[in-house]
């Protein structure tokens, strides 16, 4: 077989992500590449920065895009804030929670782990037994949008815990950054970090972080060098910090950054508050239309992130099947469970510029169609009424 082009076909993204990336920023990616020692692209990453930390509603210096997907956010957190012998809590409700202990372990720090189920938000009264506890627990880790579930935590309760046991804060707001509300400074969240694929549309493969004052100086006072060479913030400063003169550390991804540059002017012009606004009223026309199909959410409705809705499937419905006939019918993509939900449960994203109107139709008229050829007894063009009614509204 002869090499020929690439071309991808046009896909509806509406998984756990990426999601849809609008053309204004494919276009961003397409412009000319220049170097990244070049005087405009360091007042572009100047840009970049102002804009996270907008979005971050921050004033954290130490903001900056991690060259690398939103898991290496997640290590860089934790391989600069923890020493080998560190006590950290970890909040496990989710695949991503399991990752952080993963992350906790290899880099000899002693995590101390607080369960909850898969599918219920992270628990504030377990959460202050532990760190009661341990009163030598230096972090507390936890995910604010749990994209395996679609449980959204309480960000805020759990840094004003870890404040009052004086522990430091790391997380996760890789699903949770710009779809809904998000407050770095005034949650007081010590370290944190998110990617480009999820709420903000932008390409995937880099991951927004920021650590405040606190969490510097808990670098700074590091007895053993961060193990990792690539995301040891100390070397990272030398070319992304303000102050220094820039100096090369490895070679930024341009043109991605031309695309997150260009997500983050779009979040800025629609406004942090009009984009949280949006992605809930999808999901509320989602949700109406979903449960006139007859489907419901494995996640109760007080604790559900709009953006990542975790639905039950049916009995005697392949759940892959659909999956697949959806994607080869509606060229759509929507998500299967993951870890314990695999074959229970498809995950249907509306994150960034896919929470809109035109995928919510379409997303419901494709579940519609998939169930109908599976034989299951629904009321044909029910859910797309129920969401037109919120639409309408
Ligand atoms: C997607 C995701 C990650 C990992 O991001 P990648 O870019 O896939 O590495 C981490 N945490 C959460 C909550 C996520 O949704």
């Amino acid at each position: 077989m002869r090499n020929k082009q690439f071309i991808p076909a046009h896909r509806v993204l509406m998984g756990p992500g990426p999601s849809d990336v609008p053309v204004r920023v494919l276009h961003a990616m397409a412009r000319p590449t220049i170097g990244h020692l070049d005087p405009q692209f360091i007042e572009l990453m100047d840009r970049i920065k102002a804009l996270l930390q907008f979005g971050f509603q921050t004033k954290n210096e130490l903001t900056l895009p991690v060259s690398a997907p939103g898991s290496a956010g997640m290590e860089t957190c934790f391989v600069n804030l923890l020493e080998p012998g560190d006590k950290v809590i970890i909040c496990v409700n989710g695949v991503f929670g399991k990752r952080m202990v993963e992350n906790a372990v290899r880099l000899g720090a002693i995590p101390v782990i607080v369960d909850d189920e898969w599918g219920a938000p992270v628990s504030l009264a377990k959460v202050e037994a532990a760190l009661s506890d341990n009163p030598d627990a230096v972090v507390l880790a936890f995910v604010h949008a749990e994209t395996s579930t679609g449980v959204l935590s309480d960000a805020q309760a759990l840094c004003e815990l870890a404040a009052k046991y004086d522990c430091l804060t790391i997380v996760d707001a890789v699903t949770s950054f710009g779809g809904v509300e998000l407050d770095v400074d005034a949650w007081g969240i010590d370290a944190i970090y998110s990617g480009t694929q999820k709420c903000l549309s932008a390409a995937p493969g880099i991951s927004p972080v920021s650590f405040n004052e606190r969490a510097v100086k808990k670098i700074q006072q590091r007895k053993v060098p961060v193990q990792s060479w690539f995301l040891d913030l100390n070397l990272v400063m030398g070319y992304w910090g303000g102050n220094a003169k820039r100096a090369y550390h490895h070679t930024a991804p341009i043109n991605a950054l031309y695309g997150l540059h260009e997500s983050l002017l779009m979040l800025e012009e629609e406004g942090l508050q009009d984009a949280w606004e949006r992605h809930a009223f999808h999901h509320e026309a989602l949700k109406a239309g979903l449960g006139a199909l007859g489907l419901s959410f494995t996640v109760d409705a007080s604790c559900r992130t709009p953006q990542l809705n975790s639905i039950r499937v049916p009995d005697g419905i392949d759940e892959a099947a659909v999956r697949a006939f959806v994607l080869s019918r509606f060229s759509l993509e929507i998500g299967a469970g993951l870890g314990a939900s695999a074959g229970k449960v498809w995950r249907i994203g509306l994150m960034g510029q896919s929470a809109c109107k035109g995928n919510v139709v379409l997303c419901l008229e494709a579940l519609d169609s998939a169930l109908q050829q599976q034989g299951f007894s629904h009321s044909a063009g029910a859910g797309v009424a129920a969401a037109e009614l919120v639409y309408s509204e």
